[in-house]
């Protein structure tokens, strides 16, 4: 645990005052604190004060108004999958657990959407939009909470073809630090109404409002879904064959990198008999006909890069099994390495650059000694690498932060991102400013200050300095 020192712990007085406002769902069982002091993250973990799980949004609103008036910071917390350390409350107070608040409230096939609470996982949803023949697109591959996943402005797999929570959330209710409820977007292909509320609160962090409910866009499911993997005799081939089948127009659905040391980890962990070399998953939806012409696209674009192997899917069993097999490659690297922690970047780049800015990294991390592998979204241009590290010693930890940020100062020098779906959290503080520059941090900062003046709302995360 790390020690804080501008600790907010509840007194027994504010304990009970929140468990009158919340019908008594307030916990500071051991057990329920420590599953609230961290995320998937390698960020050493600090446990709130107390746990709170609202149930609806007036309860969201009064305990907030609550919180604003003693000075109590207040994270919000979905499925705890993030990867920055977003989650940690890092001065204490109270973690706000959003996962009561999770009934689908309308489905509505006509207009192509949804309504739900924060708190509803985005398998459940699917599950649910499955028998509509609908299907909601963001898939980031753990099963995230969908107020988590706007909070981060999450992206996954399918973004290269339905794009990312920024394109998919129309309209939100979410209640600012002194309980005041606002509702932002309206139910509308477009909107043209004023400031876009819901694309600031989008990827805000939990800095800025406390989301409770959301409409988002779905899609039909396509009639035909096939998979392809395909292989490529080193990194750079691999990621060039991406780069040109994105700039061919071919429609994909899906097209993941896995390097050579991913693809080995799922072999062994998931009993898969892939080839271990670096490899492209890709995944075609529409017609019968249409998805047969994509796939033979791509298999000749890919020869044009020396991928062999080219094998293709459209057995539904398979297709699942080989993109949960992917959605694991982050707890395989970790099985691999029994009581490590993974840094997991995320990094984003101008296509054209994306095959200097992986090259970039490989040479970096290839001149230490952490084990490290590389996936990605290359199709967004989009990558990571996860980086072991020995949670038992906090030095290595720093040194791949080190590490990690020499890589980030190149990709933005590129025109790229240091983040490309994770967020800025607790650990891209800096990188933020080398990439947005000082001015527009402070729009930022000014925004916040507007919104949450008493800096109860996730603190320390996004920025450096106290407002
Ligand atoms: C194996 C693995 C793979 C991943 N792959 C991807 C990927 O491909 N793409 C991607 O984008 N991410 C990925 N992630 C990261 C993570 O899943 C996403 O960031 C996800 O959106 C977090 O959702 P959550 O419900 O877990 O949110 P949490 O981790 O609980 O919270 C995340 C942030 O949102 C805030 N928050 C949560 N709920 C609310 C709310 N209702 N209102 C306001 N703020 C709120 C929190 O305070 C915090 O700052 C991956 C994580 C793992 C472990």
């Amino acid at each position: 645990m790390r020690v804080v020192t501008n600790r907010v712990d509840l007194t027994q007085a504010q304990v009970w005052a929140i468990a009158h406002l919340v019908d008594g769902r307030i916990s500071q069982n051991d057990s329920v604190l420590e599953s609230h002091s961290h995320d998937e993250s390698a960020f050493p973990p600090v446990l709130p004060s107390a746990v709170v799980s609202p149930n609806s949004t007036a309860e969201v609103s009064s305990v907030l108004s609550y919180c604003n008036a003693e000075g109590i910071p207040v994270v919000a917390f979905g499925a705890g999958t993030s990867l920055e350390g977003h989650v940690v409350p890092s001065r204490g107070g109270i973690s706000l657990d959003l996962t009561s608040m999770n009934r689908i409230l309308e489905i509505r096939p006509d207009d192509l959407l949804v309504r739900v609470e924060t708190g509803v996982a985005r398998k459940a949803l699917n599950e649910k939009l499955s028998s509509y023949g609908l299907f909601f697109s963001v898939d980031p591959g753990a099963d995230a909470t969908l107020g988590g996943m706007a909070a981060t402005g999450a992206a996954g797999t399918t973004t290269v073809r339905y794009g990312s929570m920024r394109e998919n959330v129309m309209a939100m209710t979410a209640v600012l630090a002194d309980g005041t409820v606002i509702r932002t977007g309206r139910e509308t292909r477009k909107q043209s109404a004023g400031f876009d509320l819901t694309r600031l609160l989008v990827g805000s962090e939990g800095t800025l409002a406390v989301i409770t409910e959301l409409t988002l866009r779905l899609f039909g499911i396509p009639e035909k879904m096939a998979a392809a993997v395909v292989c490529f005799p080193d990194l750079a081939r691999g990621v060039a064959a991406a780069t040109a089948i994105v700039r061919s127009g071919v429609a994909i659905a899906r097209c993941e990198f896995l390097d050579k040391k991913c693809i080995t980890n799922l072999n062994k962990l998931e009993g898969l008999s892939l080839a271990e070399a670096p490899t492209l998953l890709f995944e075609f939806h529409g017609s019968p006909q249409s998805v047969k012409e994509d796939a033979n696209t791509v298999q000749e674009i890919v020869a044009d890069f020396d991928g062999t192997d080219f094998e293709w899917t459209a057995e539904e069993g398979q297709r699942r099994k080989l993109w949960q097999a992917r959605h694991n490659a982050h707890y395989a690297a970790l099985a691999m390495h029994p009581g490590k922690k993974g840094v997991s970047t995320d990094w984003a780049v101008p296509l054209s650059r994306l095959a200097d800015a992986v090259g970039a990294a490989e040479r970096v991390l290839s001149a230490h000694s952490y084990p490290y592998s590389f996936l990605g979204h290359v199709a967004d241009g989009n990558f990571h690498a996860q980086i072991i590290n020995d949670p038992s010693k906090p030095n290595e930890l720093n040194e791949i932060r080190e590490i990690t940020h020499s890589i980030t100062s190149e990709i933005i020098a590129m025109g790229g991102t240091c983040t490309g779906e994770h967020g800025i959290g607790g650990g891209k503080m800096e990188s933020l400013v080398e990439e947005a520059g000082r001015e527009s941090v402070e729009v930022m900062r000014a925004i916040k200050r507007a919104l949450d003046p008493n800096y109860i709302l996730n603190p320390d995360k996004i920025f450096t300095e106290k407002i």
